[in-house]
């Protein structure tokens, strides 16, 4: 570790010492990492005594509603209806000691909830993604070394004076487990495995994880797969395998957005290809892409060029588009990373 990531633990430490109040805020469209982080700096403020707020631009994923309190988390969408700063806000949010964000640094990503920040006096990020160009100014304890920001939070856990429960270990190992895909990505490194072990040991429960996150969907979803398999593309000589889907496909199974978590890993199971992608129109012209790549392949880079961002092998953005003028502005660059 640098001295510079130690001394923003320290100073993180010390920002958590001498606050009072306190709002932790995850990315939008929140996975099992920024929800399962989110929830364990909570519970660990919250058992320091502290006033503690959990706020998202977007509500909790359905697959996610066995962590313990996630019923806590409150809605930016519904604070801020008009995505802007409102004068008759609640007692309780009227002001932070420290706001937190987790699994992010770019306060575009917080979407609604990005109002909050002017309501604290200071800001901390502590994220696992490579910095971009829109960083929360702050202290930032960022380290893209680690899998998952949960991973991160393990490491950092004794240091910035937090004390582990069960409820916190299975929030972490979530966190963990969603990140390395069930410890099966490449990240899956053994600095993962051997947090994971120990927090099983402290009460996680990794297959009640597996079955919560993975393996129970509603029938939609299952649809949703179904559509998206069925409208399976292929480019670059087999290197690139991509899917839409469309409102009306969404509306037709009765999907939402959230049924179509994981489906991009199963477009990426094409034995020829590099790199997959799935483009979904989640709003009217509004697109989603969700883009994943075996080995040496940077897809952040390319979703970088796009306003977007990610890790080497699992990276987004979105366009203000039709689903074919997306694919037409993002397939060049897919194509030309695949070669
Ligand atoms: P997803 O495909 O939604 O699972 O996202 C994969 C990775 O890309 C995650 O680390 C996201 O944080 C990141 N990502 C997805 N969409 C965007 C976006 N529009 N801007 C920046 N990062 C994104
Ligand atoms: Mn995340
Ligand atoms: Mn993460």
């Amino acid at each position: 570790m640098s001295s510079q990531f130690d001394a923003s633990v320290a100073a993180l430490r010390s920002a958590i010492e001498q606050g009072e109040s306190f709002v932790i805020i995850p990315h939008v469209n929140p996975d099992g990492d920024a929800i399962g982080s989110a929830i364990a700096v909570y519970i660990a403020l919250t058992k320091k005594g502290k006033r503690v707020e959990l706020i998202g631009a977007d509500e909790v994923p359905r697959n996610l509603r066995f962590l313990p309190r996630w019923e806590e988390f409150r809605s930016a969408r519904e604070m801020f209806p008009d995505d802007a700063p409102t004068e008759n806000m609640p007692k309780e949010i009227e002001h932070f000691d420290l706001a937190i964000i987790v699994d992010l640094s770019a306060p575009r990503r917080l979407a609604h909830a990005r109002h909050l920040i002017p309501l604290a006096k200071a800001v901390a990020v502590v994220d696992h993604h490579e910095l971009g160009d829109d960083v929360a100014d702050g202290i930032l304890v960022v380290d893209s070394s680690y899998a998952a920001t949960a991973l991160l939070l393990y490491h950092i856990w004794e240091a910035i004076g937090f004390e582990f429960d069960s409820d916190i270990a299975q929030c972490l190992l979530t966190g963990i487990a969603t990140d390395t895909g069930g410890f099966k990505f490449q990240n899956t490194d053994a600095r993962a495995l051997r947090a994971a072990a120990d927090l099983v040991q402290r009460g996680g429960n990794l297959s009640l994880i597996h079955e919560m996150v993975w393996d129970r969907k509603p029938e939609s979803a299952l649809k949703l797969l179904g559509v998206a398999l069925n409208n399976l593309r292929i480019a670059a000589n087999g290197k690139v395998a991509y899917s839409t889907l469309s409102l009306q496909e969404y509306e037709s199974v009765g999907a939402t957005d959230e049924d179509s978590e994981g489906i991009v890993n199963e477009v990426g199971k094409v034995d020829s290809c590099v790199i997959s992608a799935l483009f979904r129109e989640h709003l009217p012209n509004r697109i989603r892409v969700s883009v994943r790549s075996r080995g040496d392949i940077d897809v952040a880079e390319v979703c970088r060029k796009f306003e977007g961002g990610g890790h080497k092998n699992a990276a987004g953005c979105t366009f203000s588009s039709s689903l074919e003028s997306a694919i037409a502005a993002l397939m060049p660059s897919l194509e030309a990373a695949a070669l």
